[in-house]
């Protein structure tokens, strides 16, 4: 069976948030039962070429009885109502401002029309909506032409290209736009009327990382025209829509309020949904299984371009703390899956990690290009792009075209690196005439033993040496600096104490992104057991004197974060001192530099929590918030809550800043207040509706990081899970907010959150309970080893 083309008109009551439909659905082939995927749909009428059909429907398909076997014509009239939560075709905004928008992955097509909601049922799509006369509508391809028909507009678009149903927008309502050319395409940039931004900063983006991307696959953008849509509720961060990306306002509508940060975390998201256009949207997985690869590839090409279109961003040292961080410590657990997961229902998908599905996937990706050399990666990547265009394709589909380039046995090792979990410590130490390597499985947690083919990239005096380790045992002879040049490999190395002496003595010769991978590793290995406080803190001294700035927020974290899981002061002294110390630098000679804004605003927020006295300084300084610099504002919000302002303070800003940065910090500071009244006033607050819903969980996740609220969290779980449901925040983000709110929150009384995990337990959030028993066990662990 080949499905065509889906012909669908909608006639959408905008003020009711409800709409009708009719679709034309073309099959090649058709199936003797064709059964289509719907989710709340109520079907009216089915016909076949024009005859009534024989129908059947349940919760979740449509099923029509067909005794045809050449090309049909299945045409479907339903009805819906528009209240799914942030998913299918929402409504989006509150109940007096909103527009109605689509998110339709991984299975939500099927809640706007009925459709065969399988990656692989590619099809062309016509779409035609019938809309208020007033309003605007936005899809993936230009307006092919408007029709008034007394106080209602009919907008018909032109046909798409073949492409997967998850990836279909529609979004309705009063807009305000910018716009730009790229060559001989329009660039817009969308948001709800009243809220775009000045600023031009992400078609700026776009533009040069398009080309980019344009030059690196040797494929052009595939439509006439392309969408930056701000749209004012979004379960996920972004949405790679053919044409039609959808973003969290925070990611596009930047201005003079926005951070640092918030401008590099743009920049990365924007150039992550353009590089889905070709990974994902052009060629697309067969099945949710091979999911991992789009988005491994997008989060990988994104730190790609950015670093290629802003070379002075050092942008792979967000890479190394955002993705590689993150999946190194995800991966390191009892709890975790092998990036190719089994996938066996579309929903399973909201169980697994992020951190293993994009960070570590992209973690290996990065090592296999820098394994077979830049060129040889990118020839094998056109050519699987080209092959696979307008088409579906598995992971091994793109081994076997970068092996037929390399002919290094890609293939075989990229299967062991995505179908086992987890990732190799190699224990090494001083031989006689060079050094021996041992590997095992890096545990946190747990006792579990794997190996894998391995690409070494050796730092020695003489240069960089790539060879693959196979076996558990490896022997080195000779000149040998360190183990990880450019921290390109996905592993991690234990030296031995002659080795780390002798890298202490070279630090000059080791990268930046080497010597983070060192700093990285030392903590983790505290925190598995394996180095003892001491050995750590001497190691990790030896790197204070460093001030690159991933250095410096590496150490700065690590130490912030070992004394707020622990509480002990011994780890308050120490980094107290450490960001004194940074602070004073980065003011005084690196005021200016972009790469250490972000950093100090990093900094100056983790002291405003653990000194009072900067605290108190950093009210002082400001009259107002409206006056704070972007970079300290998440400081002195953090300044605010320890000086003893109250929820109404922070309510004041969620309610009414423009701004969704600015609410977030007021929402991240929330989480330091510790009266009963305040807590009371913010579960009221969630429930009354005045803060997005794609905000709620965000105050959980922060009460429970803070030891001052940890409390009210252990004491009201199962009150916040069921609020979080009802709410409909997504599963994702529950999942999330569950494991934070476990393993940080619990900290208060772990033998009292582990039986509440129990009264919680259910499907959806399975793995945020296991994931977050697993890290309180580990961070109880490390408390012990701390005392
Ligand atoms: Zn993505």
């Amino acid at each position: 069976m080949k499905i065509l083309n889906y012909d669908i008109h909608l006639d959408i009551d905008f003020a009711g948030k409800k709409y009708s439909g009719t679709e034309n659905i073309k099959i090649e082939k058709p199936d003797k039962k064709l059964e289509l995927d719907i989710n709340e749909i109520d079907i009216k009428g089915v016909k076949i070429n024009g005859m009534d059909a024989v129908f059947s429907v349940s919760n979740t398909q449509l099923v029509v009885d067909n005794d045809s076997s050449d090309v049909i014509d299945l045409s479907i009239e339903f009805y819906t109502y528009n209240d799914p939560g942030l998913k299918g075709f929402y409504v989006a905004g509150d109940a007096n401002k909103y527009i109605l928008s689509t998110q339709f992955e991984e299975s939500d097509a099927r809640r706007a029309f009925p459709c065969f909601d399988n990656p692989l049922y590619k099809a062309t799509f016509d779409l035609e909506v019938k809309i208020d006369k007033d309003l605007q509508a936005i899809s993936n391809m230009p307006i092919k032409h408007e029709k008034i028909e007394a106080n209602k507009k009919i907008v018909t678009f032109e046909r798409t290209p073949v492409m997967s149903t998850y990836l279909l927008y529609i979004g309705i309502g009063h807009f305000d736009e910018m716009s730009t050319m790229y060559r001989n395409k329009r660039f817009y940039y969308a948001a709800m009327d009243g809220r775009l931004s000045k600023s031009s900063y992400p078609l700026d983006i776009a533009k040069k990382s398009v080309e980019y991307l344009e030059n690196y696959t040797n494929i052009e953008y595939m439509l006439p025209k392309l969408h930056l849509i701000a749209v004012p509720e979004f379960a996920a961060g972004a949405m790679e829509n053919w044409g039609a990306i959808t973003f969290r306002e925070i990611l596009l509508n930047m201005d003079a309020s926005s951070s640092s940060k918030s401008y590099r975390r743009s920049a990365e998201v924007i150039t992550h949904e353009l590089v889905h256009q070709w990974f994902g949207d052009l060629v697309t997985m067969k099945w949710w299984n091979d999911l991992w690869l789009n988005e491994s590839f997008a989060t990988f090409f994104a730190f790609k371009t950015v670093d290629a279109v802003e070379p002075s961003w050092n942008f792979f040292g967000d890479f190394l703390l955002d993705q590689t961080d993150g999946a190194y410590t995800m991966d390191s657990i009892i709890n975790s899956h092998p990036i190719n997961a089994e996938v066996s229902d579309p929903m399973g998908v909201s169980k697994l990690s992020y951190e293993i599905r994009y960070g570590k996937g992209s973690n290996v990706l990065r090592m296999i290009e820098a394994y077979t050399g830049n060129d040889v990666f990118m020839t094998g990547l056109r050519n699987y792009l080209k092959k696979f265009s307008y088409s579906n394709a598995e992971g091994s589909d793109l081994w076997n075209s970068i092996e037929e380039v390399s002919k290094k046995g890609i293939s075989e090792i990229m299967n062991e690196w995505i179908s086992k979990k987890g990732y190799p410590l190699l224990m090494a130490k001083k031989t006689d005439n060079g050094l021996l390597l041992t590997q095992e499985k890096f545990n946190l947690h747990g006792n579990e033993h794997e190996e894998w083919k391995i690409p070494l990239f050796i730092n020695r005096f003489s240069g960089e040496q790539k060879i693959l380790m196979e076996g558990k045992d490896l022997k080195l002879d000779g000149d040998i600096i360190s183990l990880n040049k450019m921290h390109f490999g996905f592993y991690r190395v234990y030296y031995d104490n002659e080795l780390f002496n002798n890298i202490i003595k070279n630090l000059d010769k080791i990268s930046v992104f080497e010597k983070w991978g060192i700093i990285n590793d030392m903590y983790a290995l505290f925190l598995a057991g394996r180095m003892e406080l001491t050995e750590f803190m001497r190691r990790m001294e030896t790197f204070y004197k460093i001030n690159e700035p991933v250095i410096i927020e590496e150490i700065s974290k690590e130490l912030y974060n070992l004394f707020i899981i622990s509480q002990n002061i011994y780890f308050k002294d120490i980094v107290n001192f450490y960001i004194k110390d940074k602070i004073e630098y980065i003011e005084k000679n690196k005021s200016d530099d972009f790469n250490y804004k972000t950093v100090l605003s990093n900094l100056y927020s983790r002291l405003a929590y653990i000194n009072s006295d900067f605290a108190s300084k950093l009210v002082k300084k400001y009259s107002s918030f409206e006056l704070v610099n972007p970079d300290e504002r998440q400081a002195y919000l953090i300044s605010r809550a320890v000086t003893g302002s109250d929820f109404s303070y922070f309510r004041d800003i969620i309610e009414n800043s423009k701004s969704d940065e600015d609410k977030t910090k007021a929402i991240m500071a929330c989480g330091i207040l510790s009266e009963n009244e305040d807590h009371d006033q913010i579960i009221d607050f969630i429930k009354s509706g005045r803060v997005k819903k794609q905000d709620a969980d965000s105050f959980f996740t922060s009460m429970a990081t803070y030891p001052e609220s940890r409390e009210f969290i252990v004491n009201n779980l199962e009150t916040i899970v069921d609020l979080l449901f009802n709410i409909r925040v997504s599963n994702l983000r529950i999942n999330r907010c569950v494991q934070t709110m476990i393993s940080y929150g619990g900290l208060a009384d772990p033998e009292k959150i582990k039986k509440d995990a129990e009264k919680i337990r259910r499907d959806e959030i399975e793995g945020g309970i296991n994931k977050g028993l697993e890290f309180l066990e580990i961070f109880e662990n490390a408390i012990k080893a701390s005392n």
